[in-house]
């Protein structure tokens, strides 16, 4: 898409767009009652009643000038998207609870946001409370690098109270102001390219997919491709469920005619004739058939892919995202971390925190190609789970000495890694079912060892490697289990394949990386 994008290189074609914003912020701090507050004060649209779908996105208007809005709040569902590829975002408003100051997750958000270099506009919520504090507030924000405009920096406060709809106004304003520095820019006079925001289906009208168009103009009746779905666009409605023949760039538009609900952060592309379209999915597939495992869109980074780039001197940073058990040993670390490498090659810790290492560091991870440490903390398993989807290299230490060694030894180009591979079981494929939601699952029996829910799989066809991958799920009867054990029988889904045959066999196994 950015390649797309970058190529137009003549300027005059470009017109002015709407700002695309993000709410991000703590839990409970407001950013929900915030979204509604925006939606039902610039309602412009009267004759639809006022009513706005939700549709995942919608737009505004101030004096004239549109803000668009993501209607998922919070950075999970903002890394998540540029985890597959997807920036569409240019401004996170940061929602910080008055009462409530700077909480672990206003944290992370913050230091999403930077990750992706996104700039952050300050909504300083819940104001009307007895127990606002904005001077401790600005005091924390201080503390974690946000200088606001009348403490001498440059980050934007807005005073508001989402919940009695005060300071909206001035926030709007104020979002205008910030993105209007960076003069957003885009050609609506071509073929429309952007990112998938929602997908859903409806009992009345199918597959209803939201997307924001970030270059040209889609319209009814174009033919579109979502990595590997296509379709023709047979109707599109705007935020207030009203139709509208096209959508121009910042535009969301709710789009009916697709076959498949498509990913959230995929991007679409519109092409001249379904023949085409059609060629470009089946190129796609057979791409993925030939390498068999699944990659996804932004190739995460191993350590070791990334001492291999150092090595080649592609790459000037090593990106990392730590967390430990105890305040008292992150300071150390980060410490020694920084004094690693030289002024060509550092070390940059996109976020660090305590406690377990949570599905939103992996995400985080994922997006900005770094790798997660974890000092003396593991990953939770939705965390362990999505760091084998994504392929993050996940790491536990339990000796600083150790962990910075090695993390000098990496930005030195002198890791070699050594891998140890054990097979943990066998199980054959003895008939294949197809479960809604879930898709094609094999039943199977276990024929040697146990199987495991955690391990990495090889469907094996007459010998031969058809697919490699991770356990979606594993089943006995209707029960989820973690292991299954010789001479049993189980149901077992397989993440991006179900194409099983009868006799497959399936392959568990554990790779370790055994210290060189
Ligand atoms: P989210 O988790 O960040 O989406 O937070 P919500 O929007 O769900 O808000 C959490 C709670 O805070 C709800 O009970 C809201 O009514 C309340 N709340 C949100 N904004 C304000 C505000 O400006 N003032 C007060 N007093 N309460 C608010």
């Amino acid at each position: 898409l950015r390649e797309r994008i970058c190529e137009i290189t003549d300027m005059s074609n470009l017109s002015p767009r709407p700002p695309v914003v993000t709410v991000l912020g703590h839990v409970d701090h407001g950013k929900t009652t915030l979204l509604d507050a925006i939606r039902q004060t610039n309602v412009v649209d009267t004759e639809a009643g006022g009513i706005t779908q939700r549709i995942g996105a919608y737009q505004v208007e101030v004096d004239g000038r549109k803000i668009t809005f993501l209607d998922t709040p919070g950075h999970e569902a903002f890394t998540a998207m540029r985890a597959r590829g997807a920036q569409v975002t240019d401004l996170a408003v940061l929602v910080v609870a008055a009462d409530d100051g700077v909480m672990p997750q206003t944290r992370e958000a913050i230091d999403h946001a930077r990750a992706a270099k996104v700039p952050i506009l300050v909504a300083m919520n819940k104001i009307d409370k007895p127990n606002a504090n904005p001077e401790l507030l600005k005091q924390q924000l201080a503390d974690v690098g946000l200088v606001v405009e009348d403490w001498g920096g440059d980050v934007i406060c807005v005073p508001i109270s989402a919940k009695f709809r005060r300071g909206i106004g001035d926030l709007l304003e104020n979002i205008l102001l910030v993105t209007e520095v960076a003069e957003l820019r885009a050609n609506p006079n071509c073929p429309a390219v952007g990112t998938v925001v929602e997908g859903k289906v409806d009992r009345n009208k199918g597959v209803i997919a939201t997307v924001l168009v970030q270059n040209g103009t889609l319209r009814v009746g174009d033919m579109i491709v979502i990595d590997t779905i296509y379709g023709r666009v047979r109707a599109m409605f705007d935020d207030k469920g009203q139709p509208i023949k096209e959508a121009t760039p910042a535009t969301p538009a709710a789009v009916l005619g697709l076959s498949e609900v498509p990913p959230v952060g995929e991007v679409f592309e519109v092409f001249e004739s379904e023949r085409e379209a059609r060629a470009k999915v089946e190129e796609r597939l057979a791409a993925r058939q030939a390498t068999t495992t699944q990659t996804a869109p932004v190739k995460a980074l191993t350590l070791d892919d990334i001492v291999s780039q150092i090595k080649a001197g592609k790459v000037k940073e090593l990106n990392l995202v730590l967390k430990a058990d105890v305040q008292g040993s992150l300071e150390p670390i980060i410490k020694s971390l920084e004094q690693l490498g030289n002024e060509d090659l550092r070390v940059h810790i996109l976020h660090y925190g305590i406690g377990q290492i949570s599905e939103s560091d992996v995400m985080l991870a994922a997006a900005s190609q770094a790798i997660v440490i974890g000092f003396a903390v593991d990953p939770d398993n939705a965390a362990r789970r999505l760091a084998e989807q994504q392929g993050v290299d996940v790491r536990r230490y339990d000796v600083i000495y150790t962990l910075i060694e090695e993390m000098d030894l990496a930005l030195r180009g002198l890791l070699e890694p050594v891998y140890k591979e054990t097979v943990l079981g066998r199980a054959e494929v003895r008939a294949v079912f197809r479960i809604p939601k879930l898709g094609r699952v094999a039943g199977c029996y276990v024929t040697e060892g146990t199987i495991s829910r955690d391990a990495r799989v090889r469907v094996l066809r007459a010998g031969q490697k058809i697919f490699e991958g991770v356990v979606h799920s594993l089943k006995r009867f209707t029960e989820d289990v973690k292991e299954v054990q010789a001479g049993f029988e189980c149901g077992v889904g397989l993440d991006n394949f179900g194409d099983f045959q009868e006799k497959d066999v399936l392959e568990f196994y554990k790779k370790e990386r055994v210290t060189a």
